[in-house]
């Protein structure tokens, strides 16, 4: 399996964000994946850089006026007075308003959706070039490969069209999928990240051409709280195309499996020509944002079960936060997943 990478994802290196009201140190931080990639190397992976591709395929997902706020709300931004070091919105719309404003706080409430998405000088191209290193994997599968490895960082999965949030601003896998529709009638994204993944739910809700399904932490208690939930199966045409399966606190790997078949079961009924993964590494029963037991043995069962599915496959990088295990569980799920090829 060729593994997609580039070195820039550390111009993205934000301080702090709010936790139950207290400031804390961002675990979306850049040792997360030099972590991840020394492991990589030293398993002997073959590591590509990113090409770039332009942004036609990121707009294809991301309408133009998100775009250009996050590459050039920064230059608002700094000649604030008294302004912190990056952007974080002190106030939202919420549920009662819809209005867009021109100015830089009011357009930071608009786009984005909590303060763990700060936005830095380099928060544009470190995101910029995630998206790009999905896109190269993706078209690398395009190509024939029967799988790829995508090691994306910021991660994508929370940040909807035009909506930043939880460490995310452009959605790699989503930006991954519509490119790999040029050349498919029907992809399915399968998201194993311990979040549900509302941001790729919010973008393909209504399509019938994109299968969602989610594996992740009860949301009524957790992280994104206000989706995730069963009842949420699509709407219009994408009714019946989007699959939520919500697990309680502490689930470990047994039910864990039994859950996984059950998506996989839904995937192998839609009959897609390519099959996406966002894996998070954060379902590991010690990642300090995690909620589920899933031990390392565990990951290696998720591999496995998921590298029996005969479609080509794009694995992309989602979340995981530092942990003693993050390395060995990354290096499970592949192992488990070429074993089953
Ligand atoms: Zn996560």
């Amino acid at each position: 399996m060729k593994v997609v990478f580039t070195p820039s994802h550390v111009d993205h290196n934000p301080e702090f964000f709010v936790l139950a009201g207290q400031f804390s140190p961002s675990p979306e931080c850049p040792d997360r994946v030099h972590r991840l990639i020394s492991a990589i190397n030293g398993a002997g992976y073959e590591v590509l850089p990113p090409k770039d591709r332009g942004l036609d395929a990121i707009g294809a997902v991301h309408p133009s006026d998100y775009l250009e706020f996050l590459q050039h709300g920064f230059t608002e931004w700094k000649i604030l007075a008294n302004r912190g070091p990056a952007i974080i919105p002190n106030t939202h719309p919420g549920r009662y308003m819809t209005r867009r404003p021109e100015t830089i706080i009011g357009k930071a409430g608009y786009y984005m959706g909590d303060t763990a998405c700060p936005i830095l000088p380099g928060t544009w191209g470190a995101a910029v070039a995630s998206a790009q290193t999905a896109l190269t994997a993706a078209n690398l599968v395009l190509n024939g490969a029967h799988e790829a490895y995508a090691l994306c960082r910021p991660p994508g999965h929370h940040a909807y069209s035009d909506q930043a949030g939880g460490f995310c601003f452009l959605n790699n896998i989503a930006i991954a999928s519509q490119e790999m529709r040029r050349r498919a009638d029907r992809v399915a994204i399968l998201d194993v990240d311990v979040h549900h993944g509302n941001g790729t739910q919010g973008i393909f809700y209504d399509r019938e051409d994109i299968l969602f399904c989610s594996l992740h932490g009860d949301p009524s208690g957790f992280y994104p709280y206000y989706a995730g939930y069963v009842d949420e199966k699509g709407a219009g045409k994408g009714l019946g195309y989007n699959l939520n399966i919500p697990l309680a606190p502490g689930t470990g790997d047994d039910a864990y499996m039994v859950a996984l078949g059950v998506a996989l079961e839904a995937i192998e009924a839609f009959k897609p020509e390519y099959l996406l993964i966002s894996l998070g590494l954060d379902a590991q029963e010690n990642d300090p944002l995690g909620i589920l037991s899933i031990t390392t043995n565990g990951f290696y069962r998720m591999g496995r079960m998921i590298g029996a599915v005969v479609q080509p496959t794009l694995i992309v990088q989602e979340g995981g936060y530092l942990c003693e295990e993050i390395e060995a569980n990354l290096l499970a799920f592949l192992g488990g997943f070429e074993e089953a090829r």
